[in-house]
């Protein structure tokens, strides 16, 4: 029998708890607290907490949070920024915005940014490492942190993806600069719209990235430097403050489905799948995405449509360095350029039944029989 089971389930998002959060609606209205509330300073020392930084900032979304990160550690004009290709748009434009000059690395096996890669393009002018923690996994960061230590860099996180991923059992964040995170629906931890974040152990960039957000305003309400709004809302924030409550049973459940679609697929020689959950102690993965990498990818995913199963290809299908109209050349990442011909990610949220995931695995070896 055919089944539904989209990509990711949006409504599903507010209905999976709907009276708590018709409560907190109610919270908040009746109180009035909108703007830089308490619901906002909760939020910010329970994020703090989890991440295991000793600060937090909610700010308006994944993408302020990387430039306006940028620009409290003094990324500026004329400076190179290096990033991974396979991330999103918005990592490559905080670096231009900020002046700086985005240069795409390339990936590995795992999908992260590849250190040897990063070597090659260091110049004179590089002055950072953005590595993304894509799909919910931290890279190596002993590996990044060499370098930058050997090349005098800075190293900032966009971790927009990976909140509660660890490396060597250090969460993303807690490296150098600290790390960015996005609460857009879709991420792990969703809010109702856009939504961001910024951990960090740093404290001048915990109080630089705090006075951007607000006109450069501090306490007294004295502005003491340049500023923008990129606040968090407060309505937003008592949603994430209620939902983190259980995020880590949602992580959980994730690595769970991760490890079923292991059990099922994983001999399956046409598909290269992520790192299992437990299969490398220094890796600790949140599964944000279910990326893999396929044999007749488009003939894939086109069957799976045709029986009701939704998947995404990443970025739309470009990595960074592929778009030329923002003045990339489009070649020199050999990784990224045969990996974009064959990934795809197949269903990854919590609102998937076991029964959703093992239809999704029958449809998959339907295909290659
Ligand atoms: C989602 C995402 C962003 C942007 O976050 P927004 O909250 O949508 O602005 C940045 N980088 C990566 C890797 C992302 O996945």
């Amino acid at each position: 029998m055919m089944k539904n089971v989209p990509f990711f389930n949006y409504p599903h998002l507010f209905k999976s708890h709907e009276e708590d959060f018709v409560r907190i609606f109610k919270d908040v209205g009746y109180r009035g607290a909108y703007i830089l509330q308490k619901d906002l300073r909760d939020f910010e020392e329970n994020l703090a907490k989890f991440a295991g930084t000793k600060y937090a900032v909610g700010l308006a979304n994944g993408t302020d949070a990387i430039w306006i990160a940028l620009m409290a550690a003094g990324i500026g004009k004329g400076d190179e920024v290096i990033f991974a290709s396979h991330t999103y748009i918005a990592t490559a434009a905080s670096i231009h915005f900020v002046g700086a000059i985005p240069v795409p690395a390339d990936c590995k096996e795992d999908h992260m940014i590849d250190p040897d890669s990063v070597r090659k393009l260091i110049t004179p002018k590089t002055k950072a490492i953005l590595p993304t923690q894509v799909n919910g996994r931290c890279c190596d960061m002993d590996e990044l942190m060499k370098i930058a230590r050997e090349f005098n860099l800075i190293i900032l996180e966009d971790a927009a993806q990976g909140l509660g991923a660890k490396f060597k059992g250090n969460g993303v964040g807690t490296f150098d600069k600290g790390g960015t995170i996005s609460f857009y629906p879709a991420k792990n931890l969703g809010s109702f719209g856009d939504a961001g974040g910024f951990v960090t152990n740093d404290k001048d960039m915990y109080e630089k990235v705090m006075l951007y957000r607000d006109h450069g305003r501090n306490d007294d309400g004295v502005f003491v430097m340049w500023g923008f709004n990129s606040r968090l809302d407060n309505l937003q924030a008592a949603i994430l403050d209620f939902k983190l409550t259980f995020y880590s049973k949602e992580i959980e459940r994730r690595r769970e489905i991760a490890q079923m679609y292991q059990d099922r697929l994983g001999q399956l020689p046409q598909l290269k799948l992520p790192p299992a959950p437990n299969s490398n102690p220094d890796y600790y993965d949140v599964y944000q995405n279910y990326e893999i990498e396929a044999f007749k990818r488009d003939e894939l995913k086109q069957h799976l449509k045709d029986n009701g199963v939704g998947t995404l290809i990443q970025w739309s299908g470009q990595p960074v360095h592929s778009i030329t109209s923002l003045g990339f050349t489009g070649v020199g990442l050999p990784y990224t350029e045969e990996m974009f011909t064959k990934c795809l990610m197949i269903p990854m949220n919590t609102a998937l039944t076991n029964d959703d995931v093992e239809y999704v695995c029958e449809q998959i070896v339907n295909f290659y029989n």
